[in-house]
């Protein structure tokens, strides 16, 4: 029974999201820790067992991180890297016997979604999605409206997240192969919003996705797709790693909400039609997340975000590519 302690986390991949938001996230849980490391940046690991007094033997490296098969501290293996990683890296965690949680999107393309679900289904372990906004409150109350439908039903939804990279200098975000590029990287903020705000899936699409600039010349620096919904809903969307952009709006026929911003870290905030205010909740976003997944671990119940969700979002954006590419409707 794990419920005895608090669940080991060894985060894959020191990049900025495990630098900056999980491992600080890590030390306000109540139902896990941050345990180990799995890095292929040996300069990183001094300053990481200081900061978080990791032991020797739960420092790995994606050579030795199948050995974490053999290492009872750690529970669940946080695949952070780049997305066009993390399909490998669920593999090794999983037939390590390791819970899984890895980040959005969940992988290239619906086959490996696939394969991620399998293996962690044979292993039986958990697998979940990083997908945080699906555990804020102001996010859940959207994701309410949509069963309870308040001010009627929902006609049109716009739903925008991006920001200016233009001045990064290259990184994987710019490697179509590693899973760059504006759709997949924040694409998928609206896309689930979408989702979740209709409470239907899209039963078409249409897009078009361009690049400006030399650093995003191999991807989509910035992506628009509408969905269809079989109530006659439509979601207007767009992402971009060229423009700030962060709201969610539902017009409905008797009213509207809004989110804005929201997906940021913190400050997620909303207002209706019928000025009902959505205050930004207090808590840590991330840390939030983990202890309800590390939860649904030591109770083995039902995982909030399962690999099912990500794979969703995923067979939705390979569409909005085709339908980029061959400018035309795609039916899902
Ligand atoms: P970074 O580039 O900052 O870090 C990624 C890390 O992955 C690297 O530092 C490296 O760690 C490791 N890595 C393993 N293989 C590779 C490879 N082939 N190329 C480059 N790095 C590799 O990315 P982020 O931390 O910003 O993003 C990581 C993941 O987290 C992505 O899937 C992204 O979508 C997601 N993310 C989610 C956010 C959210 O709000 N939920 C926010 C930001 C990112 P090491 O040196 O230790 O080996």
């Amino acid at each position: 029974n794990l419920g005895r302690k608090r669940l080991g986390v060894a985060l894959v991949g020191l990049g900025y999201y495990s630098r900056d938001l999980l491992a600080p996230a890590l030390q306000m849980t109540k139902h896990c820790y941050l345990a180990g490391i799995v890095t292929g940046s040996p300069e990183k690991i001094p300053q990481w067992q200081k900061n978080y007094r990791i032991a020797d033997y739960n420092v790995y490296n994606y050579d030795n991180m199948h050995q974490l098969a053999n290492n009872p501290d750690i529970d669940v293996v946080y695949v952070v890297t780049p997305t066009g990683t993390h399909k490998k890296f669920t593999e090794i965690a999983a037939n390590a016997g390791k819970h899984v949680w890895c980040e959005k999107p969940m992988a290239m393309n619906e086959q490996e979604c696939q394969d991620m679900i399998d293996v962690c289904k044979k292993n039986k372990v958990q697998l979940t999605i990083g997908y945080r906004m699906q555990h804020e409150p102001n996010t859940q109350r959207i994701m309410q409206f949509a069963k309870q439908k308040p001010y009627g039903d929902i006609k049109t939804i716009i739903a925008e997240a991006g920001y200016n990279g233009t001045g990064a200098s290259y990184s994987w975000r710019a490697d179509p192969a590693l899973g760059g590029g504006a759709m997949y990287d924040m694409g998928v903020y609206p896309l689930n919003a979408a989702r979740y705000t209709a409470g239907e899936e899209p039963i078409a699409v249409t897009a078009t996705m361009n690049s400006t600039t030399e650093v995003y010349k191999n991807v989509d620096e910035t992506t628009r797709f509408e969905l269809e919904f079989t109530s006659g809903a439509r979601a207007v969307c767009a992402t971009s790693y060229a423009q700030s952009m962060n709201q969610l709006r539902a017009e409905c026929a008797k009213g509207w909400y809004e989110l804005k911003p929201f997906q940021s870290y913190s400050g997620v905030k909303g207002s209706t039609s019928d000025g009902i205010i959505l205050p930004a909740a207090p808590e840590n976003q991330q840390a939030r997340q983990m202890d309800n997944d590390a939860l649904a671990i030591i109770n083995n119940s039902r995982v909030l975000v399962p690999g099912e969700e990500g794979m969703k979002d995923i067979v939705i954006v390979e569409a909005i590519f085709k339908a980029a590419k061959e400018a035309k409707r795609i039916v899902l």
